[in-house]
């Protein structure tokens, strides 16, 4: 199989092209090609010589993604997207729109393999990771698609990032280069359902990126019901590596917690997340479930989540609750990429 070349960082493109006989700057050239002014083929890329992207051309593979649709809320103009993979397979992409900026939410999974009770990326298990080129595509083709800059991305579509370490680093240095679309790694979210190892690691890279965790429950009891992976990381062991990521990189930890209507919204849970929460400093993003035609999980209804809420700024703990953006057009993880498989089956 042909190298990808957009999965190299611009360190690596500079030994790649040592070869070529091309003086090093050249390397910047193609980098910026690719990953600044978004070019879709070598073509476009005229300060390169002819004979030069000829032979990139034969030696290496040039990622696109391909839309496949793109739905539009109605409600609150948030976009999905549906692109299909060079090997067939498919992911989502959704761009939500904020006032103080584009938001995109990409996936760094085909399917995830975390077996999320409520979460309908899980069904099918995991079909393979994501490259960095996979990954930073999702940004680059929405951006060509609306013609504007993306300001922030959140690594909260399918798949557990944390499950695709190396590619995930890649792409997260990869999209905050100088180089590249330049986004402020205080800008990036990477969300983790709490592989304890890979939050550790993280911290030690002490990028400025924020961390979310899909928390959930605040009893191992509990959260083992809805989140296999609780078998094997306790709430109390999260809490140490959150405790240190925010030591290695002065980042505040985000807790994202699902309310599933009389699963994990009453009041004395509330009452434990704020104990979770307040040593951490911790934001907590309450999101109502976002009831899944194969699960049989409801969300609380309007009354538990803002008691939910308030019971948590009584204690000071700073939480909002997710905007759900969407929902008209299957906004909740892997539901249009089910959808559009389960149409082919029929
Ligand atoms: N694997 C990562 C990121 C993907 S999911 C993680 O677990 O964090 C992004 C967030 O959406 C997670 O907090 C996840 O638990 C939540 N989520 C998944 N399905 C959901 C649903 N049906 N309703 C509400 N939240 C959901």
């Amino acid at each position: 199989m042909l190298k990808d070349i957009k999965s190299l960082t611009l360190e690596e493109l500079k030994e790649e092209i040592k070869g070529f006989g091309e003086k090093e700057f050249r390397a910047t050239q193609l980098y910026e090609w690719m990953h600044k002014k978004l070019a879709v083929s070598y073509e476009e890329m005229t300060n390169l010589s002819k004979a030069f992207r000829e032979k990139l051309g034969q030696e290496y593979s040039f990622a696109t993604l391909r839309m496949v649709r793109e739905q539009i809320s109605q409600q609150d103009g948030t976009r999905k997207y549906l692109f299909q993979l060079s090997d067939g397979n498919l992911i989502e992409t959704v761009l939500m729109k904020y006032h103080h900026g584009n938001s995109v939410c990409i996936s760094s999974q085909v399917g995830c393999r975390m077996g999320c009770r409520f979460c309908a990326s899980t069904l099918d298990g995991l079909e393979r990771s994501l490259t960095a080129s996979e990954m930073l595509e999702q940004i680059y083709e929405v951006t060509r698609h609306i013609g504007e800059r993306i300001s922030n991305v959140v690594v909260m579509g399918m798949g557990e990032p944390l499950d695709n370490y190396d590619n995930l680093l890649k792409f997260l240095r990869m999209v905050s280069d100088e180089h590249g679309l330049h986004i402020s790694q205080r800008n990036l979210t990477v969300s983790t359902c709490g592989l304890v190892p890979g939050m550790r690691k993280l911290a030690d890279e002490k990028l400025q990126i924020t961390l979310a965790l899909s928390l959930h429950a605040v009893t191992d009891e509990k959260r083992r019901e809805i989140m296999p992976i609780a078998n094997r990381y306790s709430i109390a062991e999260l809490m140490d590596a959150c405790a240190y990521y925010f030591e290695q990189t002065g980042r505040r930890i985000t807790f994202e917690y699902s309310l599933i209507g009389g699963v994990n919204d009453s009041e004395e849970e509330a009452e434990a997340l704020a104990g979770l929460a307040a040593p951490l400093h911790a934001h907590v993003n309450l999101i109502p479930v976002n009831p899944v035609k194969e699960r049989n999980y409801q969300a609380s209804g309007r009354a538990s989540v803002e008691n939910f809420k308030n019971r948590l700024e009584k204690r000071q703990i700073n939480v909002t609750i997710r905007r759900e953006m969407g929902r008209d057009i299957d906004g909740a993880c892997g539901q249009l990429r089910r959808k559009k498989l389960k149409a082919e089956q029929y």
